[in-house]
């Protein structure tokens, strides 16, 4: 027997969930049947934290689980203190986002949730198609955050994994300052990779310590938790800690060009191009899409998560690091330097004017920069 819905929601992480939760806010599901489709169920813990930076109140403001309006960027020469304002850089946990985004959905009358692999996923005609805990399925739209794995080697574009392993830590001094989180720490040996810690303290002695690592060679585990120990030791504290909570994950940083639909199938989140290429950051921009993508909902006309041309910077920026023509280091703490921290901020949201985007340009490397630009517009 074949079951019919009118919307499928593949994938029930931050994108999917997403995506009900705006459309639900906007009002735009009722009367609809839908069936959301995930192995791991119904999801209620601390798998990820999310940070992003937000110049005005988010659609999830309430679960931010901490705000500093002051950042640090620091390589072996350079320690940079930055005032973000109009910007605040943000933490939100995934076990309060999924708590609140699951109450509203609970909401939805025509819900089913089922927890099983969605197989065979394919858009047929005006329906998609697919199969989950035996039973086939036919809806008339579909939203799919369903991972795509890429073969780095197979695909043309510039491609990075940005690899990271952070540490929850409690310390028994009073050790970091609350009101400020360091953005990017380069004070480690590069191997010449990307290697940089994010530090965000919640108060003086509790803080998410991460090594975040551009490359596509991955280190084991204890390799990670080698580099946090010996950069707590160097930067933050000599005395004791405890380890609360560890997470860790892989978010590819390329301009591969992810397809954000196939008729009425349609790609979200990471599967359909959210992640901002050159610095994995994902949040924020999938949230402005879908917020946009729920307003004009049933029109899924225009849904692309990022222009063009802040694509083109970034294939610009990925293959200068892949080539390792610039040392990482040096190219990112240089924005700063060069800039004001705001403009660097907006750039990477994807929020600057074209003339303050050439005035950023100009701030580089200009004449690598104009090269590979010019390399990544022919190419296309
Ligand atoms: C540990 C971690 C920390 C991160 N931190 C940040 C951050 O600080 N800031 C930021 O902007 N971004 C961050 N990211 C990147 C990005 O925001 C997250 O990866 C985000 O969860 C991506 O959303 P998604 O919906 O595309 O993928 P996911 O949230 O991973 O959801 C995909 C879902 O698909 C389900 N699924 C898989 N296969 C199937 C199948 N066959 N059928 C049905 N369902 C299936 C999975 O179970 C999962 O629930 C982080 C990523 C990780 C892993």
């Amino acid at each position: 027997m074949t079951n019919k819905h009118d919307i499928a929601i593949l994938g029930g992480g931050l994108a999917g969930l997403s995506t009900l939760y705006h459309l639900q806010k906007s009002g735009k599901l009722e009367g609809k049947s839908i069936v959301l489709v995930d192995p791991e169920g119904r999801k209620d813990t601390h798998d990820r934290s999310w940070s992003f930076w937000e110049a005005e109140p988010g659609p999830f403001e309430e679960l931010v689980y901490h705000r500093w309006p002051l950042v640090t960027v620091h390589d072996s020469k350079r320690n940079l203190d930055c005032d973000i304002s109009p910007y605040v850089y943000k933490l939100v946990r995934s076990v309060e986002f999924y708590a609140h985004v699951n109450e509203v959905i609970d909401g939805i009358v025509g819900l089913e949730r089922i927890t099983a692999k969605a197989e065979g996923v394919k858009a047929v005609g005006e329906e998609v198609h697919f199969s989950a805990g035996g039973a086939d399925y036919v809806t008339g739209l579909a939203f799919s955050s369903l991972p795509l794995h890429l073969r780095p080697r197979q695909i043309k574009e510039p491609y990075l994994d940005q690899h990271f392993r952070g540490w929850f830590i409690e310390t028994e001094e009073d050790t970091f300052d609350p009101g400020r989180a360091a953005l990017m720490d380069f004070r480690t040996p590069q191997h010449g990779e990307a290697r940089f810690f994010y530090v965000m303290p919640f108060s003086k002695r509790k803080a998410l310590i991460e090594i975040a690592i551009f490359s596509n060679n991955h280190l084991t585990v204890p390799e990670y938790d080698a580099l946090l120990k010996t950069y707590i030791y160097d930067h933050w504290t000599e005395g004791d800690y405890k380890i609360t909570h560890t997470e860790g994950g892989n978010i590819p940083m390329t301009t591969y060009p992810f397809p954000v639909r196939d008729r009425n199938l349609i790609y979200i989140g990471m599967r359909g191009g959210a992640t901002r290429p050159s610095t994995g950051y994902t949040f924020l921009a999938l949230q402005r899409q879908l917020t946009k993508l729920a307003r004009s909902f049933p029109d899924l006309t225009n849904i692309d998560p990022w222009p063009t041309r802040h694509v083109m910077y970034d294939a610009t920026l990925l293959r200068i690091l892949q080539n390792g023509e610039l040392p990482a280091d040096e190219l990112f703490v240089d924005m700063f330097a060069k800039n004001p921290p705001e403009r660097v901020l907006a750039f990477l949201n994807g929020e600057t004017s074209l003339a303050e985007e050439l005035s950023f340009m100009w701030s580089t490397d200009v004449f690598l920069f104009g090269r590979r630009f010019m390399g990544e517009a022919l190419r296309r």
